[in-house]
Formats: C-alpha cells, sequence, structure tokens
C-alpha cells in the first residue's frame, strides 16, 4: 500500500519543485503533529492565516454548529444567512468608514478580482496601476498585477491597461493619472520580504488617487486581523482606501476572501449590467460562522496588543552572525541571511528540529516568522531556541 506522502506525489497535481512533505495528522495552539508523533511549532500560519491558533475550540465549534444547521444553500447574495450577515455586520464595526459594504467571496485571489471589477466599473477607466514585487493571487487578473514577470510572464497575454510602479518611489505616482481606475497596493509588501511602506508614501498614493479621481485598492490579505498591531494595517497608517481586500485569517481558518467598499461604490455591480460578481459558495457559511468567531475571539482575547511585545522577544532572542537584518512589522517578520543557502538550510532543515518557516515568493535572501498571534512568551523562547541552533548548523555547514 502506498504511504500518504506517496499517494501525495502521485495525484496531486504538483507546483513546487520542492514541497516540504511534512505530513500532518493534527494541529493545536502554534503546534502541527506528524503521525508518528512529531511536532512542530509553526511559523507560517499556514501563509498568515491561523492568526487565533490551530484547533482554536471557538472557532471548530462555530463550524460544527453551523455544519449541524445547514451548509451550502444558495448562490451568493440571494438568501439571507445569519452567519453571513452577523459576520459581514461585525466587519463593518470594526472598519475605518466608509467601507460599510462586504462582498463575500472565496479567497484573496477572488477578492482582487472583485476589487478590479468593481474598480473599473465604477470609475469607466481600465487603467490600474501595481507595484513591483506585490503578491495578490494566482488568477488572470490578480497574476497581471503580480508585481514581478517570474511567475506570470508564461501564462500571457495578460489583462491589458495595468501599469507597474515601484513601492516607496515618489515618482511612481505620476503612473496615476484620469485614465487609471484604481492602485492596488499592500500596505506591507510580505511576499517581497516584508516590506514596508516608508512615512508619507500611503498618504501620497491616497493623495494622488483622490486628485485623479482613481479608487486606492489596499490589498490586506497578510496584514489583516491584528497580524502587524493593529487590527488592520489602514489603521497603523491611518489611510483609510477604497476598497480593502480581506482573506487568509478572515475564515480564522476556512476559505474565505472578501472586498469591502462603500456602499456608494459596491452599488454599481448592481446594474448594467446586474450580477457585476457572481460566486457559488462565496461566504459560505460555514466559513464566515468560523471567521466570525475567530475575529470575536481575537477581540476578547486582546490579542492585536500584544503583536508588539512578542515581536520584540522574537528580536531579542534573534541574534546571530548569519542575520542582517529583521525586516517587518508586529508578527509579519522577514529574517535576512547573509547568504540565500542559509535560508534554505533552515527552511528545509527546520522539520528535523520541530520547527516550521517558510521563503518568501520575491525575496530570496529571507525566511518568515508569521506564528499564530497566540503565541506564548515560552513558545517564542522555544522557536528561537530551535532557529538559533538551525543557524550554527547553517554556519557550520
Ligand atoms: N493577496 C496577498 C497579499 C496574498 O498574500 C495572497 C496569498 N498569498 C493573495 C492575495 C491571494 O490569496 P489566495 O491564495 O487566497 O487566492
Amino acid at each position: 500500500m502506498l504511504s500518504n506522502r506517496q499517494l501525495f506525489l502521485k495525484y496531486l497535481g504538483q507546483t513546487s519543485p520542492e514541497p516540504l512533505l511534512t505530513e500532518i495528522e493534527r494541529a493545536d495552539g502554534v503546534y502541527l503533529y506528524g503521525p508518528g508523533g512529531e511536532k512542530y511549532l509553526d511559523l507560517v500560519s499556514g501563509v498568515s492565516v491561523s492568526n487565533t491558533g490551530h484547533n482554536n475550540k471557538k472557532v471548530t465549534d462555530a463550524v460544527i454548529n453551523q455544519a449541524g444547521a445547514y451548509l451550502h444553500t444558495m448562490v451568493y447574495g440571494e438568501m439571507v444567512q445569519s452567519p453571513q450577515v452577523r459576520y459581514a455586520a461585525r466587519l463593518v464595526s470594526i472598519l475605518p468608514q466608509p467601507l460599510d459594504t462586504v462582498y463575500f467571496v472565496n479567497s484573496g485571489s477572488e477578492a482582487v478580482e472583485g476589487a478590479l471589477k468593481l474598480a473599473r466599473r465604477y470609475t469607466g477607466r481600465s487603467g490600474i496601476v501595481s507595484f513591483n514585487n506585490a503578491y495578490h493571487g494566482s488568477t488572470y487578473g490578480a497574476l497581471s498585477v503580480q508585481g514581478s514577470d517570474t511567475y506570470s510572464a508564461a501564462f500571457g497575454p495578460l489583462l491589458p491597461g495595468v501599469s507597474r510602479g515601484t513601492f516607496n518611489d515618489a515618482e511612481s505616482i505620476k503612473l496615476i493619472t484620469k485614465e487609471t481606475a484604481c492602485v492596488i497596493v499592500e500596505p506591507v509588501q510580505a511576499e517581497a520580504g516584508v516590506i514596508l511602506p516608508e512615512p508619507g508614501f500611503l498618504s501620497l498614493l491616497r493623495q494622488r488617487c483622490c486628485e485623479k479621481r482613481a479608487l486606492l485598492i489596499f490589498d490586506e490579505c497578510q496584514t489583516g486581523f491584528g497580524r502587524t498591531g493593529t487590527m488592520f494595517a489602514a489603521e497603523r497608517y491611518k489611510i483609510t482606501p477604497d476598497i480593502m481586500i480581506l482573506a487568509k485569517a478572515l475564515g480564522g481558518g476556512m476559505p474565505l476572501g472578501a472586498f469591502v467598499s462603500s456602499k456608494r461604490i459596491m452599488r454599481s455591480l448592481m446594474s448594467d449590467p446586474p450580477l457585476g460578481h457572481i460566486t457559488t459558495f462565496g461566504g459560505h457559511p460555514v466559513c464566515c460562522a468560523a471567521g466570525l468567531a475567530s475575529l470575536e475571539y481575537i477581540l476578547e482575547n486582546d490579542l492585536v496588543s500584544q503583536v508588539a511585545a512578542k515581536a520584540n522577544l522574537f528580536r531579542k532572542r534573534l541574534r546571530h552572525k548569519l542575520i542582517k537584518e529583521i525586516r517587518g512589522e508586529g508578527l509579519l517578520m522577514a529574517v535576512r541571511l547573509s547568504d540565500k543557502a542559509f535560508v534554505k538550510h533552515i527552511v528545509a532543515n527546520g522539520p528535523k528540529h520541530g520547527l516550521i518557516t517558510d521563503y518568501f515568493l520575491f525575496c530570496d535572501d529571507a525566511f518568515r516568522i508569521a506564528p499564530p498571534l497566540t503565541i506564548s512568551k515560552a513558545e517564542i523562547e522555544e522557536a528561537c531556541q530551535k532557529l538559533l541552533t538551525l543557524l550554527d548548523e547553517a554556519a557550520g555547514s
């Protein structure tokens, strides 16, 4: 009989040249467990998803309760489903205004598609500005605004009308003209290796968008739900976008995305033509119930206000000659090493030491630290010990 690992390689469509191949049987808090009793401390959170920890009881109870009530009933936007409407209302209560209307979809990529369509439909323009090394997803619209050709060029032709600026470059705002429907930007560029906006850059974008009447879209898929130390990065940088894209932690571990805007803008998907975006499973009731429970957990346990101290503890403990820089905001960190071969050593050998970390798509000299926000001080000490051992090992190899 084939092992699960063999079945994985035989039957699953593969895209990763070097999958981690770590088999997981169950998960709890910041730990993932393998079938042979292996225990891994998770510094990735499934890429900024599991902010409230694995197998969080409040979230799993919500999933079980909703699964017992009903699963799918009808395509999105027709029937009133209490998990959806309660979650939308709760989100609006914590989002900067006028972001008061939520369109739930299945994923980050679909939310990007919805946001780009909404911007084109609302403004009647086609131009889109995105930034170098941005990652917004893998569907065609999202791929077209990706900030590097590495993963997109082979799939062309892509969406026309996209121009690419340089993040943190004031000159690039000149790409925003009266032909521009929208500017899409990650307020903190995650897959670029956690690049922070320089002071004033996001407000320049905001100002130029207002002047040219283009819409500003913040992709907060990775920065949302406390990851950077405020509930949303928009809050930290005091900039309100016209459309916000949410996914990843939005579903508390279940697949869920959303694009959020004002009623005035969102209304343009209702007519000429109606049904401006259609999704069968978007806003699935089980996913919305899980997401709402996860958000309530973040709020009840005041997880967001603890993020900065937890990040500082990582920074204090991670002192090593191979570390050039720890870049990041809150618990979204890129640890830059003196050579990319060392990064490979850390990521590939992490599981042997009971630690999961990961690469970035557009930055090969850093590894990722983005644990569940629930991580305790003792767990941070344990993670840092493991990392220091791995760094010693890399230095000696
Ligand atoms: N935007 C950002 C900033 C992301 O990091 C990602 C996923 N890594 C996406 C969009 C796409 O999300 P999904 O994989 O759910 O389609």
